[in-house]
C-alpha cells in the first residue's frame, strides 16, 4: 500500500484529532496513523469518565515549561470559547463543576465521537492498529508501518506523554524528536499521587480515605485544594497539582488548617488541655486527622509559648515524599520536546521543516483542572491551520 497524503499526524488523541479537523476544514488529505484499535482513549477515560474538556479561566499561569511565554500565542489562538462552541454545535451537554472547570453531562465518550464525527466531516483517513515502523525524511516524510507506507511533505507527532502505559502510551514522540537531533527536557510524572517515606507512612497512612482542604505549597508555588490520604502517601487535587512543581528531595510544606486559627479554642477554653485542644482540632480537620495530628505533636505545657508553636506546626507541617507513584498513575508527562525547537505560532521545528510537535509530548503541562486538553486543542489547532 503506497499512500500520498498532505499530511500524516502519528497520534489519534486530543491534539491529534483537533489538529486533523482544523487542516482538514482548509481541504488538506490528511492521514492520522493510531497505533490502538480506537481513537482518544485517554478522552475516555479522562474527568472520572465525564471529561474536563476545558477550564473557563485559561490562563498562561495555569501551564508550565521551561520557557513560561510558549504556549502563549497558541492558547490566545484557540480559546475555551471556540471548544464549548464545537460542544454546543453538537449539542453536547456540559456543567461547570467548580473552579471554571467545563465536564459533559453524561460521558466522556461524546468528546471523542464528536471529534470522530468532525474527522469523518472533513474528510480525515484514521488508520487505526498502525505499528509505526520506521521514518524516513527526504523530499518529505514517509512513515513505514506494519501495513505499507505513507508519504506527506508534513509530519505532526501528537504521541503524547508517557503516562498510562497500559492503554498505548510510547515513547515513539521523543524518539522522533531524538530522531531528528531536536533537544527533549527530561520526562517526568505530573499530577501524580506522591508517596510518603517509611516514619510519615506509619504515622499516617492507616488514614487512608481521609481527605481535608489544605493549602500546600513548594518552590514558592501554591495550591489550596483538598488533600486525601492513601495507603502509600498523600493524592487528592492539592497533592496532584504540587506534584508536577516536586522536585525530588525537596519538602513540601502543608497548612493543615488554612486561614484559621485553631488555637484560640484552645486559649479561651475552660481548661487548656488535651480534651480542649481535640475538640477545637475536629472543628477544623476530620476527626480521626485531628485526632492522630494532636498525638503526634502533644505540647511541652498549655502555656501561650506552647500553644503559639503548635499553632505554626498546624500551618507547617513539612513533608519529604519519597518519591511519585509513577507513569502508572500520573495524570501527565511533564517536561518533552524543548520549546526552544519549536516556533510558537505553528508548533513547527525551526530545525526541519515541515515536522510539527503537538499536545502533551511538549514540553507544556497544564495544571488540573482541563488546561491538559485545552493545551492540546489549541496546539493541536495551530498546527493543523498551517498544513
Ligand atoms: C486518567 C486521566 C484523566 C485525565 N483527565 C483529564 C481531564 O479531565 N482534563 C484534562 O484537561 N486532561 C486530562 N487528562 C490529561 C489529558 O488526557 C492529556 O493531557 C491529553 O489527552 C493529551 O493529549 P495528546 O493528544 O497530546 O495525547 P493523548 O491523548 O495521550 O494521545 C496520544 C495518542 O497517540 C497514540 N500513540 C502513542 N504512541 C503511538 C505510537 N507509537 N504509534 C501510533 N500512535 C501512538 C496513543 O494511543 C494516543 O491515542 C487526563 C489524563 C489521564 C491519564
Amino acid at each position: 500500500m503506497g499512500n500520498k497524503f498532505d499530511a500524516i499526524i502519528l497520534g489519534a488523541g486530543a491534539a491529534g484529532l483537533m489538529c486533523a479537523i482544523e487542516a482538514g476544514k482548509r481541504g488538506r488529505r490528511v492521514a492520522v496513523l493510531e497505533r490502538a484499535d480506537r481513537a482518544g482513549k485517554k478522552i475516555l477515560i479522562s474527568g472520572g469518565g465525564r471529561c474536563n474538556f476545558t477550564n473557563l479561566h485559561c490562563l498562561p499561569e495555569n501551564f508550565h515549561s521551561a520557557n513560561p511565554h510558549f504556549a502563549k500565542s497558541a492558547l490566545a489562538r484557540f480559546e475555551p470559547s471556540d471548544f464549548i462552541a464545537l460542544v454546543e454545535k453538537h449539542n453536547i451537554p456540559y456543567h461547570e463543576k467548580s473552579l471554571g472547570q467545563l465536564f459533559c453531562d453524561r460521558r466522556a465518550r461524546d468528546i471523542l465521537e464528536m471529534l470522530e464525527t468532525e474527522c469523518r466531516a472533513e474528510g480525515v483517513q484514521m488508520f487505526l492498529n498502525s505499528k509505526i515502523q520506521g521514518i524516513r525524511h527526504a523530499d518529505g516524510f514517509t512513515v513505514f508501518t506494519g501495513s505499507g507506507y505513507f508519504h506527506a511533505p508534513a509530519l505532526v507527532v501528537a504521541t503524547g506523554g508517557l503516562s498510562i502505559p497500559k492503554i498505548g502510551a510510547t515513547s515513539l514522540g521523543y524518539d522522533i524528536a531524538r530522531q531528528f537531533g531536536l533537544k527533549i527536557r527530561e520526562p517526568r510524572p505530573a499530577l501524580v499521587p506522591l508517596i510518603l517515606g517509611t516514619i510519615d507512612h506509619a504515622q499516617y497512612c492507616d488514614l487512608a480515605g481521609v481527605s481535608a482542604e489544605v493549602e500546600v505549597s513548594t518552590d514558592g508555588v501554591k495550591f489550596r485544594e483538598k488533600m486525601l490520604i492513601t495507603h502509600r502517601g498523600l493524592s487528592g487535587p492539592a497533592i496532584l497539582q504540587i506534584s508536577s512543581y516536586w522536585k525530588e528531595h525537596s519538602p513540601i510544606r502543608i497548612d493543615l488548617a488554612p486561614g484559621r486559627d485553631f488555637t484560640m479554642a484552645i486559649r479561651e477554653a475552660r481548661e487548656r488541655n488535651m480534651s480542649s485542644a481535640r475538640s477545637a482540632l475536629q472543628g477544623i480537620l476530620p476527626k480521626r486527622l485531628a485526632t492522630r495530628w494532636l498525638d503526634l505533636h502533644v505540647p511541652k505545657t498549655w502555656a501561650n509559648p506552647a500553644l503559639d508553636k503548635l499553632e505554626g506546626a498546624i500551618h507547617e507541617w513539612v513533608i519529604e515524599p519519597v518519591g511519585t507513584e509513577g507513569y502508572e498513575k500520573a495524570e501527565v508527562t511533564a517536561g518533552g520536546v524543548d520549546t526552544d525547537e519549536l516556533s510558537s505560532k505553528t508548533m513547527q521545528s525551526r530545525r526541519v521543516p515541515g515536522l510539527f510537535f503537538i499536545g502533551e509530548v511538549v514540553d507544556v503541562t497544564g495544571q488540573l483542572g482541563g488546561f491538559n486538553f485545552q493545551w492540546a486543542w489549541a496546539s493541536g489547532a495551530a498546527a493543523g491551520r498551517v498544513l
